[in-house]
């Protein structure tokens, strides 16, 4: 690229993208013109929420119109909606059509209630929630109370502090409360390794939270904690946190539940000049801190192919936390690899500034804004090397081994019906490039509601005639449009022998209708929900989210 403007266009006002507009700052190159859109006008820190009811922080907030300022960004309101990639043309609501050299996608993560009759705490806005509760325990109206990780939860921190808080605020008026702490996770804080594993159990025997470990919370009712394998648990308040999706955005592949897969570099997978960052991306660990490293490997990038003379580094997550205890806070960093004998817990910082949310540039920039001290090393004594190379590949497997686990624990027996004895052994396949004129004559010629998007021989997507009806309402032309702009990707998919049982969970737990049937990652087949209805359905997906 020569030296005309390159403008960046940053869909989002969160964490990721204001860590990217001021990663790109950081450049001081007068070619890069960035521009924020985003919805809301204010950018919370969402952090403090678990804190505030307990009168141990507050909940602040900015403009994000001034942050994008001084991050030499200009700020648009508006909502991205869809993006035509051949084109550089993104279309926002309100705003229109809006021209673009390179795009960041950076909208978060929406979230939605994952354990029927629970109260959902979703961050700053149910803070009040919290504080009713607390009313609750104090008039003696609430006497047991159970905090719920649920599956699919993907920062289960804000659980364990709001269990630490309550147990400690009832102890501390000598109040009797029983605090229970129920997630799927083998090990509290098991994202964090070993070490913050053992001190998290330690600091809730100390403070007398019973914690239910391997549990999937189903529903709450009546004063009792369901769980999926049957156990009732007495609890007059239920809180969960709440699990989350994607936003939906045309002409962009994601995910059954709206994740965008992007690359190291985090380019979006199999389109130009497309990056995204933060909750939005596949990555399963949905965090500020994974958020702003996404970001900065996305910055670096961009500035890349704007001709910066940088030389792009790959996103390596590293896990840093700090967990609000109500009595000093623990600063956890776990690495993000499989098999992780690495980790770190101590009442000291560990990074620095010592921020509950670690970005590069975002920690000390908001730290400054708000008139914290300002550290721009890392304390000396306490600092801890933090760019260490992390196998991530695993990371996103993480949530479909809890399915399957909890499938083949539920469901071990051998010699039931399988995929293999029902499914369509010749599958409609399309490559990533065929357009989706094309796609739905096959599909309407040969009566199929769905096409397998294949690479290689590699499944690599899933085209259904819901994704045809979203490409329909989003105005694209059908001679124009590909399959990879908008199929499902990275698609949910069973083996031929998985038992029948195990793909009707599958589909009832994510809500689709078709599952992939596939062998060393090829597709040998598919099953859809018509063909398995005629057998009795399993109502226990109940516990997956339903
Ligand atoms: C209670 C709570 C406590 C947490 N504690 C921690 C913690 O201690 N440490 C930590 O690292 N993380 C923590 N997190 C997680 C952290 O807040 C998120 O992981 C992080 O904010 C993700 O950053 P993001 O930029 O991807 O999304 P967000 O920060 O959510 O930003 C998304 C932005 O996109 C905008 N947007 C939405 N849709 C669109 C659209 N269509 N077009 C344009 N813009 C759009 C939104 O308005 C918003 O401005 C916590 C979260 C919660 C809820």
């Amino acid at each position: 690229m020569n030296a005309e403007k390159v403008n960046v266009l940053i869909a989002g006002g969160g964490v990721a993208a204001l860590e990217a507009a001021l990663a790109l700052q950081s450049f001081d190159d007068d070619r890069l013109d960035v521009q924020l859109l985003a919805p809301e006008p204010r950018f919370w820190y969402r952090p403090a929420a678990v804190a505030e009811p307990f009168a141990l922080g507050r909940v602040s907030s900015f403009e994000i119109s001034t942050l994008a300022a001084q991050a030499g960004a200009i700020s648009t309101p508006g909502r991205l909606v869809s993006v035509d990639s051949a084109r550089r043309i993104a279309y926002a609501k309100p705003g229109g059509a809006m021209e673009y050299s390179m795009l960041l996608i950076a909208c978060g993560a929406v979230p939605v209630q994952a354990v029927n009759g629970a109260l959902t705490f979703r961050g700053p806005a149910d803070t009040g929630l919290i504080v009713k509760l607390l009313g609750e325990i104090g008039d003696g109206i609430v006497r047991r109370i159970a905090f719920v990780v649920p599956f699919g939860a993907a920062w289960s921190l804000p659980a364990y502090e709001l269990a630490l808080m309550t147990a400690g605020w009832a102890s501390d008026r000598g109040m009797d409360l029983d605090v229970l702490l129920v997630t799927p996770e083998d090990e509290p804080l098991q994202l964090f390794g070993k070490a913050a594993s053992g001190a998290a159990r330690m600091l809730l025997e100390a403070r007398g939270v019973g914690v239910h470990t391997g549990s999937y919370a189903a529903e709450a009712r009546d004063g009792e904690l369901l769980l999926v394998d049957g156990a009732v648990l007495a609890a007059d308040r239920v809180v969960a946190l709440p699990r989350l999706q994607g936003t939906r955005i045309g002409g962009i592949s994601q995910t059954f539940d709206g994740f965008i897969p992007v690359d190291s570099h985090s380019r979006v997978v199999g389109l130009s000049d497309v990056y995204a960052a933060g909750d939005v991306t596949s990555f399963a660990v949905k965090q500020g801190g994974i958020a702003a490293q996404q970001a900065d490997a996305a910055a670096e990038a961009i500035a890349a192919a704007a001709g910066i003379g940088v030389e792009p580094r790959p996103f390596r997550p590293v896990l840093r936390g700090v967990l609000l205890t109500g009595d000093g806070p623990r600063y956890l960093r776990g690495d993000l690899a499989e098999n992780d004998e690495r980790s770190e817990v101590s009442e000291e910082p560990l990074w620095w500034p010592p921020a509950k949310i670690v970005g590069r540039y975002l920690a000390p920039f908001l730290s400054r804004l708000s008139g914290a001290p300002v550290e721009t090393e890392r304390s000396p004594e306490n600092g801890l090397p933090v760019d260490v190379a992390l196998d991530s590949d695993s990371v996103p497997e993480r949530r479909d081994r809890l399915v399957r686990r909890f499938l083949e624990e539920g469901h071990p027996e051998p010699g039931t019906p399988t995929v293999g004895d029902v499914m369509e052994r010749e599958p409609l396949l399309v490559a990533p490039e065929d357009t989706l004129g094309e796609i739905a004559e096959r599909m309407s010629e040969l009566d199929r509601g769905s096409a397998l998007v294949v690479e290689f021989g590699r499944l690599i997507g899933i085209l259904t005639s819901r994704d045809m009806l979203r490409a329909l309402a989003g105005r694209v032309h059908s001679s124009e449009a590909r399959a990879r702009q908008w199929m499902t990707a990275d698609p949910i998919s069973v083996n031929a022998d998985d038992t029948l049982e195990a793909a009707k969970v599958m589909m009832a737990a994510h809500r689709i209708h078709h599952l992939p049937v596939v062998e060393d990652e090829r597709a040998v087949g598919m099953v859809g929900l018509r063909d398995v209805v005629q057998r009795e359905f399993i109502p226990m997906a109940i516990g997956l989210g339903l």
